[in-house]
Formats: C-alpha cells, structure tokens, sequence
C-alpha cells in the first residue's frame, strides 16, 4: 500500500461517525486461538501445517461443529501441508455461501537471526511478535474464532459461512491448498464471493490510521524461458551468430517494450479517485488516459510513476540470465527468465504468442514454465460488499478513507476466481510504515490493530452473512 497516495486521498476523508463500535466478546479465547496459530511452526522446511489443522479441528469440534461440517485435507506427497474447511450452515436456503479464506503457512524465519523466538506470541511494547502474526494468522484467527463463537453460541446466520484455511500460499512450487481445492472439491468452497487476505490499513509516521485499502482483483504471475542455442566454437574466433548476443537483444526488446493500457472497474474507480486529488500534470493526464487509453502522451505522464505504469497493464521483466559454459568458448546456450504480471483477463498462451511477436528472432525460443496460471477474472466492484465495508470503516475507523485497489502482487485468490468465486482482500488490519517484518525479520503487528481489526472485521461478516 502506498503511503503517497494515501495522503492525498485524505483530502476525500470520509466525515467521522457518530456511532462507536462495541468491542467483540471472547477476547481471552481469540488471544488464546492466536498464541496456538502463531507457536504452531507453519514453514515449509521446519514446520506442518496439518498439525495446526489438527489443533484446529479439535476446537472446532469442541464448540460443536460435526464431522459433517469439518473437512480436513491433504495428499500423501505432502502429508505436512494440509489444510481444513469449515461450514457454519446458513439457515436461509434463497441465500448463497460466502467463503473466507487465510493461509495456515508462514515464511520459514531462522530464529538465530530474530531478537526473539519467532515461533513464540510475545507481547511488548504495545506489539505481538511472532511469524505469521501479520501474515496470515491474525486474519485467519480473526475468521476461526467468530466460527466458533457462532457456533457455541448456536447462532447461524442466513448465509452458510463457508472458511478455508490452507497451505501453500507463500511458496510458489509447494503444494497450494487452495488451488487443490478448486480443482477437486469446488463444492467445498464455492461461494457467491469470498474474504481474503491482502487487503488492510496502513497507519501514517504520526502512528495513526492514515487509509484503508480493499484489494478487489490482482494480477497473476506467470514465468517463461527464452533461450537461445548456437553450435558454438573457440571464442578466439567469434561470428556475428552469437547465443548471448541473441539473448541479450531479446531481453532488450522485453524490458523495452510498452504493453497496451488497460482498466478493470477497480483500476477505472482507483484513477478516477486519483485524478481528483493528484496536481497536474498527472492528476489531468490520468482524466484524459480514462477516457482514451491509446493518449500516448498521458499514459507517458501517468506510467513513470512506476506502480502506476505496473496498475495499468500487464508487465515481462528479465529476473534471471544463464550462459555460457567456459571463459573461452562461444556460449552454445544462453537463456533467461522472464517474469510477467498478466493483467486480470490475459490468457498466457496468447502472451507467449506476444513474447514472439516482441523478440521476432526465429533463434530465440519462448516457453511457459510451470506451473502455468489460470486466467484470471477481473473482480467487480460489486456495492453489496464494498458499501458495507466503507459502512462499517466509517463506524470504526471513523475519517479513515479506504480505497479500491487492484493489487500488483499475487494472493491464493488466483486459484479461487477461476472457479467464479470473486474475492475481495479485506480491510481492517493496520500496518505500520515500516511493513512489520513481514516476511522478514523480527514480523509483529499493533495489539490494537489486531483488536480493532477483529472488532472490524467480525461485524463485517455478521452483515455480508445477512443480505
Ligand atoms: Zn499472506
């Protein structure tokens, strides 16, 4: 999320609301849900997710959950990545499911590296600290422990509530929970629209909530080899048929080259907001690229603000080059890896055929590398979920503006809209400026942002469960 843009969003704050939100019941048994997510190892070298489905599945049970509203999953080649979906059944049959989805996993943390054990919820300073106490498992304990409090307290909702937790998400070649489970039980998890993670608030240097961000549709990551080959010879003797000669021109023209401007709703609805509050030249230039997406001079002006040139179209950048095999020797082989961004709605086969067309050397061949991404479906920016968000924003997070955003980045969402499930990445968890060691060193969120942004974002289910 961008600070920037943020700020000049502020100017459009949403007036404070006179009503104050009720803090949640149960605090004491979420607090003790999070400590068992967060001390349950989730990394894929040292960790099992399986194990925290289990302990999971025991407090499911225990608040009254049958065997035939918990499933637990796995598959024998990777019996330490399984996952586990819960139904809390609706009790209006007209209203459709909705499904909330996290991510058991966590990014593997080396704990000589950390100023505490991160397998271990610490309080401090104001802080938890913990892997996963960010990403995922603060959303995640957040969609668990309303279950359980529904159902111990035998309160069903109009809409059957509909939660995943899976494995996987944070390594690309593991074996993805969510993607298993659109492929072989889309029954367990389709829904009218789903909750997820990637979404939040951001809070400004000054410590307080400076926006709120909905992640509605992001782009899919899909890698191709471009390689080139060449007999090769003494290099004493080079010719003007050169493999790394070849493969350097191609990633030129990759890099180089200028994919067409495109908008989603999402996208449309995030400039028309920006363009309202960004000085000329750029506030202008994006007025004039909405209304013509070939005005070659606007999209110069708007795309060097590089997240911006990233929003607006699919992206191919080189990440990795191989060639050569002796100081010597003309290289016989010389290849690279091209990462592209596809914007939702690219088919990958047709972007192979573009990488074609861009490097038009017959010597250069392109190829899709596994695993190759669905398409993806743009998400809309559908009133009946976004207005109860801003809704509820303005109730508990009150002059906070939250915007729309189409993330650049990839989510387990990929998996799930292609089975016609929309997903929207939830508002309501606050990050510091820093980025909290997501991912990295020393990860920890605000007890309080965890604390509002269960207050939050139980009060959003309850409304979105009754249409
Ligand atoms: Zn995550």
């Amino acid at each position: 999320m961008r600070s920037s843009i943020l700020a000049a969003a502020l100017l459009a704050a949403l007036p404070a609301a006179a009503q104050s939100p009720t803090p949640q019941p149960g605090e004491a048994a979420f607090r003790a849900l999070y400590k068992e997510m967060v001390e349950t190892d989730t990394s894929l070298t040292t960790g099992s997710c399986t194990a925290l489905a289990d302990k999971l599945a025991v407090r499911f049970r225990a608040a009254g959950f049958g065997d035939d509203e918990i499933t637990q999953f796995s598959v024998p080649e990777f019996p330490k990545d399984g996952g586990i979906v819960v139904h809390l059944n609706g009790t209006d049959k007209k209203a459709q499911p909705m499904l909330l989805l996290g991510h058991l996993d966590v990014v593997a943390a080396k704990p000589e590296d950390w100023t505490r054990n991160p397998y271990q919820l610490i309080e401090e300073n104001g802080y938890f600290y913990g892997r996963g106490t960010l990403d995922d498992k603060a959303q995640a304990s957040v969609w668990a422990d309303l279950l359980i409090r529904l159902k111990a307290a035998n309160r069903p909702q109009k809409r059957t509530i509909k939660l995943a937790l899976t494995c996987g998400e944070e390594t690309t070649y593991a074996f993805n929970g969510a993607d298993w489970l659109a492929k072989n039980r889309p029954d367990l998890i389709k829904a009218e629209f789903a909750l997820n993670e990637g979404g939040g608030g951001q809070y400004g240097a000054n410590g307080k909530p400076l926006g709120l961000a909905v992640q509605v549709g992001e782009k899919t990551v899909q890698n191709f080899w471009i390689e080139a080959t060449n007999p090769g010879g003494h290099s004493s003797v080079p010719r003007p048929d050169n493999a790394i000669t070849d493969i350097a021109r191609a990633i030129v023209a990759v890099n180089t080259h200028e994919f067409p401007v495109q908008f989603t709703d999402t996208t449309r609805a995030y400039f028309t907001g920006l363009a309202k509050v960004l000085p000329a030249p750029v506030g202008p230039s994006i007025t004039r690229l909405l209304s013509n997406p070939n005005d070659a001079e606007a999209n110069r002006i708007v795309s060097m603000d590089p997240t911006n040139h990233s929003v607006l179209r699919t992206t191919c950048v080189a990440t990795l080059i191989e060639a050569g095999h002796a100081e010597n020797a003309l290289a016989q082989r010389a290849r690279s890896n091209v990462n592209c961004r596809m914007f939702p709605g690219t088919d990958p086969q047709a972007l192979k055929a573009d990488l074609d067309r861009i490097i038009a050397n017959p010597k250069v061949t392109v190829s899709l590398k596994a695993p190759i991404r669905p398409v993806a479906k743009p998400t809309p920016m559908n009133p009946a979920i976004i207005g109860p968000m801003e809704r509820l924003a303005a109730k508990h997070f009150p002059g906070v503006p939250m915007l729309a955003m189409m993330s650049t980045g990839a989510t387990d969402a990929i998996f799930i809209t292609p089975i016609g499930v929309p997903v929207y990445g939830a508002p309501g968890m606050f990050i510091d400026a820093d980025g909290n060691g997501v991912h990295g060193l020393n990860e920890r969120i605000r007890v309080e942002s965890v604390m509002r942004g269960r207050d939050y974002l139980s009060e959003l289910v309850l409304t979105l469960a009754n249409p």
